[in-house]
């Protein structure tokens, strides 16, 4: 128990000063499609092979394989709005 709540707060802290995380885009690859043809955005990296967006500060801190792109987080919280109010919808009928 007490180990996980350590565990979250350092990932907290991690988040929090992962802005002033160096990066090298040379060495880095898509973590969708692997490939090395990427371009810096500032705070994300745009795959010119995939054109799947991923937030660099994230890329320091989870698997690569378990990250979702800016794309796919819009999408889905686009899809919990549209539950929402069809849930609203729902109850007003
Ligand atoms: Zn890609």
């Amino acid at each position: 128990m007490q180990e996980n709540q350590e565990k979250k707060r350092s990932t907290r802290a991690r988040l929090r000063y992962s802005k002033t995380v160096s990066y090298d885009i040379e060495s880095e690859t898509c973590p969708r499609c692997h490939s090395s043809s990427l371009f810096d955005l500032d705070t994300s990296l745009d795959c010119l092979n995939c054109s799947l967006e991923f937030n660099k500060s994230e890329l320091s801190i989870y698997d690569p394989e378990n990250m979702l792109a800016e794309e796919e987080k819009s999408n889905i919280v686009a899809l919990l709005i549209r539950f929402c109010l069809e849930d609203i919808e729902h109850s007003r009928n």
